[in-house]
């Protein structure tokens, strides 16, 4: 294999005259201290090698990247029956969209929007308190990653109860359609602490290495079933970047989640597990440089599920 660690070190200072570019998201307060100069990339392969560079190691706000852990543990919980309140299809529409709702009889089209993400917490949270709820979620976190270490951003997920009016009004719209068992309240309190885990590239792309390996920890312990892993992958390519996840596959050619903290994660199915970050985003809300440094990489080391 190519030498990975020089591939991504190239990456990172072909991209540095832009680090900044693109615009970190405001629209939850806590986001928009973060330094849109940072930049970092980490690659966990599943033959055991770890490369990264650049700012790795800082935490970041994972946000949507979450929407992958929570979804593997609510399948895990429910099972198919989970298809039943949340549709496999992409939206075509913005990350916080309302419009399909309506005439979809509040069943969101995917996992991976905020609506599908909400419904998912709402399943997690069946039979639990909230607390015991996140507790789950974090944990499954801390296990794939292997890191006790990673915890809830107390200080986001503040920000974003206090300002997420547009997903209080996603809750409580489905809500009204039946598509919600718990308070609206309750289950967003879940969704909001799931976002606001925090998490560093290096931790993400360990924590991703179970969908890049068939369901399986490098350790060979089963996580889910393969076939589990590929479906999750599959939504991963289709609805993983909103309304820009043709392009995103188009360019990148991999299934990648992201996040509007800046994040992606990316899996080569195989291969590899990928972790980017830098804040700056595009109007997608996807990031600006995360999508062309992932774009670099797969290109230069081959990656790709279509070959
Ligand atoms: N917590 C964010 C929200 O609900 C997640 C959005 C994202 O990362 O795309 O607005």
């Amino acid at each position: 294999m190519l030498s990975i660690q020089r591939l991504i070190e190239d990456i990172h200072s072909q991209l540095k005259p832009e680090f900044g570019s693109g615009k970190v998201a405001d629209y939850i307060p806590e986001l928009a201290k973060v330094d849109p100069h940072k930049f970092g990339i980490a690659v966990e392969t599943i033959d055991g090698a770890s490369f990264f560079v650049g700012d790795a190691e800082d935490a970041f706000s994972i946000q949507s990247i979450s929407k992958v852990f929570g979804l593997t543990l609510a399948l895990g919980k429910h099972g198919d029956a989970l298809w039943r309140r949340v549709g496999r299809e992409p939206s075509g529409g913005s990350f916080n969209s309302i419009v399909q709702l309506e005439s979809e009889n509040g069943v969101p089209r995917n996992p991976f929007i905020n609506a599908g993400a909400i419904v998912i917490s709402d399943a997690i949270l069946a039979g639990h308190r909230p607390r015991e709820a996140i507790g789950q979620i974090l944990r499954f976190v801390r296990y794939v990653a292997e890191d006790e270490a990673i915890v809830v951003d107390a200080a986001v997920a503040r920000s974003e109860q206090r300002t997420g009016f547009r997903n209080m009004a996603l809750a409580n719209y489905m809500k009204s359609f039946g598509n919600l068992a718990h308070d609206a309240e309750l289950t967003l309190g879940v969704y909001f602490h799931q976002c606001a885990i925090a998490m560093t590239c290096r931790q993400l792309a360990k924590a991703g290495l179970f969908l890049a390996n068939g369901g399986r920890m490098r350790s060979g312990h089963s996580i889910i079933p393969r076939e589990r892993a590929r479906r999750i992958c599959a939504l991963m390519l289709t609805c993983g970047h909103y309304d820009a996840s043709g392009d995103f596959a188009f360019r990148v050619g991999l299934p990648a989640k992201s996040g509007v903290g800046g994040g992606i994660l990316a899996v080569a199915p195989g291969l590899a597990s990928i972790a980017v970050w830098s804040p700056g985003l595009d109007r997608h809300g996807n990031s600006q440089l995360g999508t062309r440094a992932l774009q670099a990489l797969a290109e230069r080391a081959g990656w790709s599920i279509f070959d």
